[in-house]
């Protein structure tokens, strides 16, 4: 299976049926990125910054974040990337953004909210995304976004950066997208994401989210299980309120696994980002299939018992 998917893998998927997909890779380095584009992906849905970052004492100047966002953009050349802002706290210790200690990091100061304070680092960021997005397409991505504010908020960071830049208004290149991974936004989707390009749903937190179960901690590993019918319930709900013209795309681990891609698609998930050595699977997973079937698929998963009846649907679906 492996030497053919390989060997398809810079073909486009299209359903049996004629449903297209996209499959995009998750990368944390330019290496990544370039291993990705090798293996088939179409861009990236998901660029970490704090793990390009994550061995760095002191914060990366703005020339020096232009040079690896370039280099990782050109790799996916002509596909877009998705590039999300640092996001920092829970699981994800940057040495140069420190946070207090707290007694539920999942549940403090994370991602968007490290910045209300001082908002210094994440201008910096903005604004080499901002001169990036001058040469070519890109979309930079919001995380741990929990209500409307926070939206507002970060739009205004941007505009703010682009004007650093000589900009009256962020580059027409540079779509703006938030991640979908906190139940509320996902409640209140339609309003939330309006005027946006794109919402990328981050399955592995909106899965702990959901089912109040940490994503590392292995003694709830059992209730964190992002299979759950539950989260899969939001992610239809999630597909079927985004507006007009927003691109759904997801990004989780669950992207990951070439069993439950088509289980995501017949959902309503046309963009998966995964890990880019499980690209070529997926891809050839997808093309094998049909909607229609994936559409049964999904329809019975959400009314499962639980996720273990899920993986046995998905056992006798492959
Ligand atoms: C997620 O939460 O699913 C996600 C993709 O982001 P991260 O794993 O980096 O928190
Ligand atoms: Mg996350």
């Amino acid at each position: 299976e492996r030497q053919q998917a390989l060997a398809d893998t810079h073909l486009a998927v299209v359903t049996r049926d004629g449903a297209r997909v996209t499959v995009k890779a998750n990368v944390s380095s330019v290496a990544t990125a370039r291993l990705g584009a090798g293996l088939g992906a179409e861009g990236s849905g998901l660029v970490r910054t704090e793990a390009v970052f994550a061995q760095w004492h002191r914060a990366p100047t703005v020339d020096q974040q232009v040079e690896v966002y370039s280099a990782i953009a050109q790799a996916f050349d002509p596909h877009a990337v998705t590039i999300r802002t640092w996001d920092v706290g829970g699981d994800k210790p940057l040495d140069f953004i420190p946070i207090e200690e707290e007694t539920n990091p999942f549940l403090g100061v994370r991602g968007i909210r490290a910045f209300r304070k001082d908002p210094a680092l994440l201008l910096d960021q903005l604004e080499a995304l901002c001169r990036v997005a001058r040469g070519q397409r890109l979309n930079v991505l919001f995380p741990m976004v929990t209500s409307l504010d926070d939206v507002d908020w970060a739009r205004a960071r941007l505009q703010e950066a682009a004007r650093r830049v000589g900009l009256s208004a962020p580059p027409h290149q540079l779509g703006v997208g938030i991640m979908v991974e906190v139940p509320a936004v996902a409640v209140r989707l339609a309003r939330l994401a309006h005027g946006l390009d794109v919402i990328s749903i981050g399955s592995n937190d909106l899965s702990q989210y959901t089912l109040a179960a940490e994503r590392c901690n292995p003694h709830v590993a059992t209730w964190s299980d992002g299979l759950d019918p539950a989260v899969l319930q939001l992610i239809r709900c999630i597909c079927d309120r985004a507006p007009e013209g927003v691109v759904v795309s997801l990004c989780g681990e669950l992207a990951s696994d070439p069993d439950v891609a088509g289980l995501l698609v017949g959902l309503g998930v046309r963009e998966l980002s995964a890990s880019p050595s499980a690209v070529p699977t997926i891809k050839a997973r997808l093309r094998a299939g049909s909607l229609r079937g994936m559409q049964d698929l999904a329809a019975s998963a959400v009314t499962a018992r639980d996720a273990a009846a899920v993986r046995d649907l998905l056992a006798l679906h492959a």
